[in-house]
């Protein structure tokens, strides 16, 4: 059994409740290893760089509401570094939380409906959505129903609590895949079919993606068609079979990606109609003419007269008082809802076509603009040095100057650029799905370890979404500037994009 099995069978995780407010008022040196580990469950990371705890936080669909984001700015301000980070998850993180404030920065998060629980180590983590459900006229369907009773049933259960490894779930109604179905070990996308005179809603099922440190899979299609209805059982035999099935000796291979490539689709299909109320329905896969949505920008919503608008935060980071002043606008110009993506952006929804003169002249959208530089809007990074333990470079301000500086030697004539950017090997930033993929590392360099990034290429997210491939390795941070230049303008892999011109 390895370190981490042994430690989940001597106290389940979500116990180590009334253990946290003991250890609230004692120090970090007084807390055994193995509980502050299971804070995890609880979504309380310690960070020994920072001496402090980083906290994320779950945001079914990526909804939020006005008076929930003003609280998290709140809980920023008082207890954690003033900043607020959108994960790749559609969830949210604080830094910098001292132990004693932990028991408040829980209460107070239950106390506006939102959840800390099962965010980190082997736990189903934040559901994935479209996070324009709802509103667009070219959905098949909402699917947030689904999410909600998922959230209702898993959350804070210990039959879900003690899985082989961490568990990525994504459930949409729309075509653009904006939950990564490809890269989650349950994605669930939408199927409309017609059948005994009637249109039924339902789901194509993909099966065993995973991006990390070992390894990248993208999910497969398990070639059946799910009736909405059914699509919450479903998740939950999927779960129960991993649970009971997966691999808990070594942890490298302990994704359900694993248990797939054991098992074969064929007896997981079989497997689960032995388990399920009513058998899957076999169906062949379609092709998919959709292309991935970024939701950057102003669209009308499929409600008459109203607008949501999609606004760039770069590298998903903000100061307390932008995410306060993102509520106030969601308030005064929406209906207190808002929406985070899974590319570290937010969207206000529900604005008035009428209101949409004033709400561009606001100053907030100076910093988070609905029409950003394309090197911008495709940007993602991870924590990275800043504020993660794992990490061996720095990611968030050295993706911001990066792009600074690709911008201005070059001219692209493109809609789409995304670099994503990850500080270790474990991949927080999705960054095999970037059209240009870094992770950090170090080189030794006369005697010294120096950052420096593997390089990935060719990644694509949505209904067509691949894994990039490894092009270079071991790349001074220093010299990234003049690598990517000489890999983006070479016609081998981008179109599009030159060198500007020097006088
Ligand atoms: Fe930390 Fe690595 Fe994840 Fe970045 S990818 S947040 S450095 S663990």
């Amino acid at each position: 059994m390895n370190r981490m099995e042994k430690l989940k069978s001597e106290k389940e995780g979500l116990a180590v409740l009334s253990d946290i407010y003991v250890y609230a008022k004692r120090t970090i040196a007084e807390i055994p290893d193995d509980d502050l580990f299971r804070m995890r469950w609880y979504g309380f990371f310690y960070r020994k760089s920072q001496s402090s705890f980083m906290v994320r936080i779950r945001v079914p669909s990526g909804k939020l509401t006005s008076k929930q984001a003003e609280q998290v700015a709140y809980l920023a301000e008082r207890y954690g570094d003033g900043t607020v980070a959108i994960t790749t998850r559609m969830g949210l993180q604080i830094r910098k939380i001292s132990l004693e404030h932990i028991p408040t920065v829980w209460e107070t998060l239950q106390e506006i409906g939102l959840d800390t629980r099962q965010t980190g180590f082997d736990n189903i983590r934040n559901y994935m959505n479209c996070p324009v459900a709802g509103l667009q006229e070219n959905e098949a369907f909402d699917a947030s129903d689904v999410i909600t009773e998922l959230t209702r049933k898993t959350l804070g259960n210990p039959a879900y609590t003690n899985l082989p490894r961490k568990f990525n779930i994504s459930v949409t109604g729309c075509h653009e895949d904006c939950g990564h179905s490809r890269i989650s070990d349950i994605g669930l996308i939408p199927q409309v079919i017609y059948a005994e005179n009637e249109f039924k809603e339902g789901f194509r099922v993909r099966l065993g993606g995973a991006l990390g440190r070992f390894y990248a899979a993208a999910a497969e299609d398990l070639g059946v068609w799910l009736p909405k209805e059914q699509a919450v059982e479903f998740v939950l035999t999927v779960l129960e079979l991993f649970r009971d099935h997966g691999k808990r000796t070594n942890r490298k291979m302990a994704r359900l990606h694993h248990l797939k490539e054991e098992l074969g689709l064929d007896q997981i299909r079989e497997e689960l109609n032995l388990r399920l109320s009513l058998p899957l329905i076999k169906m062949g896969v379609p092709l998919s003419k959709a292309n991935h949505h970024d939701h950057i920008g102003i669209y009308r919503q499929k409600q008459k007269g109203f607008v949501y608008v999609g606004l760039t935060v770069p590298t998903g980071k903000m100061m307390a008082h932008q995410f306060r002043e993102l509520a106030r606008l969601a308030t005064h110009y929406g209906k207190e809802d808002l929406r985070l993506t899974a590319q570290q952006n937010v969207i206000i929804p529900h604005i008035l076509e009428q209101s949409l003169e004033s709400f561009k002249k606001e100053n907030l959208l100076k910093d988070f603009s609905y029409q950003p530089s394309v090197l911008l809007r495709g940007l993602v990074a991870c924590t990275g040095k800043e504020g993660c333990d794992l990490a061996l470079v720095t990611t968030k301000s050295a993706a911001l100057n990066l792009v600074n500086e690709l911008e201005n030697q070059l001219k692209i004539n493109r809609n789409e650029l995304r670099i994503h950017w990850s500080g270790c090997a474990n991949s927080c930033a999705i960054i095999q799905t970037g059209d240009i993929g870094l992770h950090g590392t170090d080189l030794e360099v006369n005697g010294k370890y120096v950052e420096a990034v593997n390089i990935y290429y060719g990644g694509e997210i949505g209904p067509n979404a691949k894994i990039g491939t490894l092009i270079r390795e071991k790349v001074l941070v220093s010299d990234l500037t003049d690598t990517l230049i000489e890999i983006l303008t070479d016609k081998k892999y981008f179109t599009g994009i030159e060198l500007r011109k020097t006088f």
